[in-house]
């Protein structure tokens, strides 16, 4: 995973200092998230259930007169600048600087007086590996924009403006469950996301006190076609949807699936049915157990969402089937692959003292194959989006 020295908002304070001079009013942080269960889901008008990251992305920042950004990130090393005219139609700024001038667009869309500022940028959360940096830096950068104009945007309506700078400024097509996760979030819970009404509840995911804790494994498995996979992934339940006659593949109760599955006649979308229907249940399985308080009892469900992934959704491939068998078969009590599939990143619920044996298992295992190393960080569920001191 990215370490790069000295605390991350230390990072952007100095780098605040470095660029502009002075002082920055104040520094807004927000997190990566990693989904503990309900993949594909999404897209389905079904459940997921993310958690925050201990990694974050923080932004220092202060005003600046006029309708001018200057924004310098750390990770790039670039400062850029964007007007008024850059931001009254989506894509004027492309490259990273579009998800900034996003928020900057979606605020001001949305009726807000968005003040002029100068940012600087820092982060420990991975580009591109499914942590969903994307979401941490609109985010903060949301936050910062809001708290420095005075102006009033309650947590519950932040995602969806994100989500819009992403969606239609950036033009990357991606559910609410990003934003959500990193700006709701809380410590120590994770949130249970229904993706049809967008309401959420935050269920208790006490690691620590469990004695547990969630490696993440950084596949490093490069992105062989998602895009398109993920294209048709998404087309498939739509047809299987409209082909039962429900608005989404939501509607099918885990009961009802297997006469679903006989007025079905393609035996690919059979199994991408299989895979929806009974992941929107893991994930409300999960919430049940984790309401009991039974942490440990989610393995066996993470475990079988892989294996859903694997074999009827067809969306892993061999480094990230290689992580979750070296995992379990090192004690880990469940494992999966997390986000759209094709790459990115595993988790495994591992017992807090083991989580060092079960990441050099997975090193091992990865080693033998001749797969790039594997990132790995010991991680537990932590805050959302929030301004520090
Ligand atoms: P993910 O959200 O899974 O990390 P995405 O492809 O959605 O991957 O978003 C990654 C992109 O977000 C990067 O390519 C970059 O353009 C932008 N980005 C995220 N964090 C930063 C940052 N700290 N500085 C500059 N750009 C960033
Ligand atoms: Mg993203």
């Amino acid at each position: 995973m990215t370490h790069l020295n000295g605390d991350v908002a230390e990072r952007a304070a100095a780098g605040f200092t470095d660029k502009y001079g002075g002082r920055a009013t104040g520094r807004w942080a927000a997190p990566g998230r990693v989904n503990l269960i309900g993949e594909h889901t999404d897209y389905n008008d079904g459940f997921v259930l993310p958690f925050a990251l201990p990694l974050r992305t923080v932004v220092a920042a202060d005003r600046q007169d006029g309708d001018n950004w200057t924004v310098w990130s750390e990770l790039s090393g670039e400062t850029i600048t964007f007007g008024a005219d850059d931001v009254a139609e989506p894509g004027r700024v492309t490259g990273w600087g579009a998800y900034v001038a996003g928020v900057v667009w979606a605020l001001r869309e949305a009726g807000h007086q968005v003040p002029g500022a100068r940012l600087a940028i820092a982060s420990d959360v991975p580009l591109g590996s499914g942590l969903s940096s994307s979401a941490a830096l609109e985010s903060a950068v949301l936050a910062a924009l809001l708290d420095l104009g005075g102006l009033e945007l309650p947590a519950e309506r932040r995602p969806r403006l994100a989500q819009r700078a992403e969606n239609v400024y950036v033009g990357a097509p991606t559910g609410i469950m990003d934003q959500s996760a990193v700006i709701r979030c809380r410590a120590g819970h994770a949130l249970f996301l229904d993706c049809r009404d967008e309401s959420v509840e935050h269920i208790p995911f006490d690691l620590d006190a469990a004695g547990l804790a969630v490696l993440v494994i950084d596949s490093r498995a490069p992105h062989r076609h998602a895009d398109g996979e993920y294209a048709a992934r998404r087309q498939s339940c739509e047809a299987a949807a409209e082909a039962l006659g429900v608005p989404a593949l939501r509607d099918v109760a885990v009961d009802q699936l297997d006469a679903a599955l006989t007025r079905l006649d393609d035996e690919v979308t059979r199994r991408r049915v299989r895979h929806v229907v009974t992941e929107d249940q893991r994930v409300l399985d999960t919430v049940a157990l984790l309401r009991a308080g039974r942490v440990r009892d989610i393995g066996p469900l993470l475990t079988a969402s892989h294996v859903s992934m694997r074999d009827d959704f067809e969306i892993t491939v061999p480094e990230v089937d290689t992580a979750v068998e070296a995992a379990l078969a090192a004690g880990a009590l469940g494992a999966r692959m997390t986000g759209g599939g094709f790459g990115g990143c595993v988790l495994a619920l591992v017992k807090a003292d083991q989580a060092e044996a079960v990441a050099t298992a997975v090193k091992t295992a990865y080693a033998k194959q001749g797969f790039t190393t594997p990132g790995t960080l010991t991680v537990l569920p932590a805050p959302g989006a929030t301004r520090l001191n």
